[in-house]
């Protein structure tokens, strides 16, 4: 590891999340509930990358993510990958995984489902990048999405 990449990761304990398309940097820190965390959090953006051209990276101390919360980043950054670390150390690289349901995070884009006229939460079913919502069965790309 050189002294520029050192810099963006080090955190005694938590997780580093990296590959983050830049312009997603913010909905990546929003679905993961970084705002309300207690816990010291650094963002940052803009960083060049060989992989997505120019990268977000978020720090987070003292906190490991459930699968569950990684895969909501699916709808907007299915490739970042998440460092965990201890000690200074990373001790195991998650990537995100598509999940087979979306709950909430995502608005169907039928104006007339049900979830879009009541209060209540949106629910998809995911196969092959496409969501199916389980009201209307309106189907969306998973890139093309509207996060609720
Ligand atoms: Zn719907």
């Amino acid at each position: 590891m050189n002294k520029k990449e050192r810099l963006v990761a080090a955190i005694e304990h938590g997780t580093v999340i990296d590959h983050i398309p830049t312009e997603k940097t913010y909905q990546v820190a929003s679905l993961l509930g970084l705002f309300e965390l207690k816990t010291p959090v650094t963002i940052g953006f803009n960083y060049p990358s060989k992989k997505v051209g120019c990268k977000g990276i978020i720090k987070v101390s003292d906190k490991f993510f459930t699968d569950d919360e990684i895969s909501r980043l699916s709808v907007v950054a299915p490739n970042v990958i998440l460092s965990i670390i201890r000690d200074y150390e990373v001790v195991e690289k998650k990537a995100v995984v598509t999940p087979e349901e979306i709950k909430g995070i995502v608005k169907c884009n039928n104006p007339k489902c049900i979830t879009n006229n009541e209060p209540m939460a949106t629910h998809f079913h995911v196969a092959n990048g496409v969501l199916t919502c389980r009201y209307c069965e309106k189907e969306q790309d998973i890139n093309k999405v509207e996060l609720c």
